[in-house]
Parts: C-alpha cells; structure tokens; sequence
C-alpha cells in the first residue's frame, strides 16, 4: 500500500496541524511541535491516523526518533487510540497522561469496552482500527501544574476535568496557546462566518460535569492566550468572546437536558432540542444553507452530547437518591 499524505496545515510558532481522518476531513486534529530538532505530538487519533502521523514527520524533517513526546489531553480514542502503535514506530517518545487516565492506556480493555458500548462492534473497528496497549515504562504521568522541557520549550500541564476526568490542557508559553483537547468545547472550520469562529462543549459520555466544565474554561482563560489549539479543529483565536460562548452553551446543555428529563423518549426529545439550540445560534451566527447543512456537519455531535448529557442525568439522580 502507498503511504497517505498527511493534509497538514502549518499555524506558526513550530506547531502544525494534521488531519487525523477520523469520521470526516477536519474533525479531528493531531498537533506536532517542532523545537530546535526534536518534536512532540498532542494527540495522536486513531490507529488508522497513524500512518498520516508518519508521513507529517517526513513533511516537516522530523525524523522518528527526534520525537520525545505524545501529549495525550485525555484517552478517549479519537485524542489516544493510535498512541500505542504510534510508540511502537517512535525508540524515544514517551507518552504523557494524566493520573487517571494511565491505567487505561496499559490496559486499554475499559476504553474498548465504552467505544463499543457507544458505537457497536463493526463501526468501532472501522473507526479506531484497535487499540494497542503501551508498557507502563513508557508512561510520564504528571502532577498539575508539571512542566515539561521540548528541546527548552517549556510545556505545563494543568488538569481541566470537565470534558473527562482524566484530562488536562497543555499550555505553551512560547505562542501564548493552549492545546485544549476537549476541555474548550469543539469548533469547526465549516462552521466559519464573517462573525467568526463558532464554538460549543462537547459532552461526551461518560464523565461530563457542568460545573468542572466551566472551570476548565476559566482555568484555560486565566493563562490569557492569544490562541487554542482544539482537537476539534485546531486553531481559534476569538477570545475572550468563545469563552463566554462556552459558559452560555454549558448552561444552554444543562438546561436542555433538565428538559426533558422525564420524558418518554427521552433521547429523542435531548436531540431534537440541541438540535434546535444549534440552528438557532447557527442562524445568529450568520451560517448559510438552513438546516440540511446543520445536519450534515452536527448529527454526530448533537448524538454523542446527548448520550453524553443522560449518564451525566442519571449520575445526579444516582446522587441524589443516595
Ligand atoms: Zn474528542
């Protein structure tokens, strides 16, 4: 088989983007970093992104063992799946994760066991083709707040446990970016206007939580970037404007949810809703081509936020009932 060429996007400062092919071209973002000869990747996609991986180090110079890290922000598996197979092909990389998350990359059963549970067995082997486990030697597992030097760049992990409880956002004072993974909601290039970029969290199952989810963007804005990196999709530089966009949304999800609550179908009237809160923001926004293109960019989300958004519902009932 020919080896794929990687659509990367170079976005200054030595940081490239690089489409991972997960679902559809632009939504899933790897990041390189490229210091002084050696290099680091934030988020890796899927195992099927891993030859795309290879051919954006052939693109850039960087040669396999020149890469020291793999930025894991959380494991779920269109930021983590191919993080195996990738360090099996890079001799000095180490991974680097959180402390809750490091046991399921050594023993990535619970990860597979969830995407199968989400998805059903045939489309959880198309879209992340296995997941391969990595030995617990080569695993950096970091405190908030570490720092990590890239050839003298300096990279500071600092935990954001909204999105998943096992994440954390990398903060790179040399461009004044984050790399927020899933901790600043999602923001597509198609969803572009002349009123700018359009964001809104992601509430995938199973760990959502309003309250940290809001805590991540503070702690996120408390840096005062210039501009993030999202897994989903790379660069947005309108702040502070999408962090309140994201407040409003996290409220916008709660209250959605709280909605229906009780309802017979239940998952239905949750989609239907978001569904509705997007083409109306959608239509604020400036966004052309009415409803069928909503569909067609936002259906994967607004079903993934809404399993998302019923096990966060029946946690707190859980909870409360307890
Ligand atoms: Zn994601």
């Amino acid at each position: 088989m020919p080896n794929p060429i990687a659509a990367t996007t170079s976005i200054g400062n030595g940081i490239f983007a690089i489409d991972t092919d997960y679902i559809r071209p632009l939504l899933d973002a790897s990041h390189l970093i490229v210091e002084a000869g050696r290099a680091a990747f934030v988020d890796t996609g899927t195992n099927n992104s891993v030859p795309l991986l290879l051919d954006a180090l052939r693109q850039y110079d960087v040669d396999v063992a020149d890469v020291d890290y793999l930025f894991l922000t959380h494991v779920h598996l269109d930021h983590a799946g191919g993080a195996g197979e990738l360090l099996k092909l890079l001799p000095n990389a180490k991974a680097v994760v959180h402390p809750r998350g490091a046991r399921h990359l050594i023993d990535p059963n619970k990860l597979i066991e969830g995407a199968i549970a989400v998805y059903g067995i045939e489309r959880f082997q198309k879209m992340y083709g296995g997941v391969t486990p990595i030995d617990a030697e080569r695993l950096i597992v970091v405190d908030d707040l570490q720092q990590l030097q890239l050839a003298g760049r300096t990279l500071q992990c600092f935990f954001t446990e909204g999105h998943a409880r096992h994440h954390y956002c990398l903060w790179d004072p040399a461009s004044a970016g984050v790399f927020t993974g899933d901790s600043f909601g999602v923001s597509y290039r198609e969803l572009d206007t002349e009123n700018g970029e359009f964001i809104f969290p992601t509430s995938t199952p199973i760990d959502f939580d309003p309250a940290e989810a809001h805590k991540s963007i503070d702690r996120v804005m408390a840096y005062e970037p210039s501009q993030l990196y999202l897994t989903h999709y790379s660069r947005v530089t309108g702040l502070p404007r999408l962090a309140d966009d994201m407040h409003h949304s996290i409220d916008a999800f709660v209250r959605i949810a709280m909605a229906h609550v009780d309802a017979i179908d239940r998952t239905a009237e949750i989609e239907h809703s978001l569904f509705d809160y997007f083409v109306k923001r959608l239509k604020l926004h400036g966004l052309r081509g009415g409803t069928d293109r909503v569909h067609a960019i936002l259906d994967f989300d607004v079903s993934l936020n809404t399993m998302g958004l019923e096990v966060w519902l029946e946690r707190k009932a859980k909870q409360t009932n307890s």
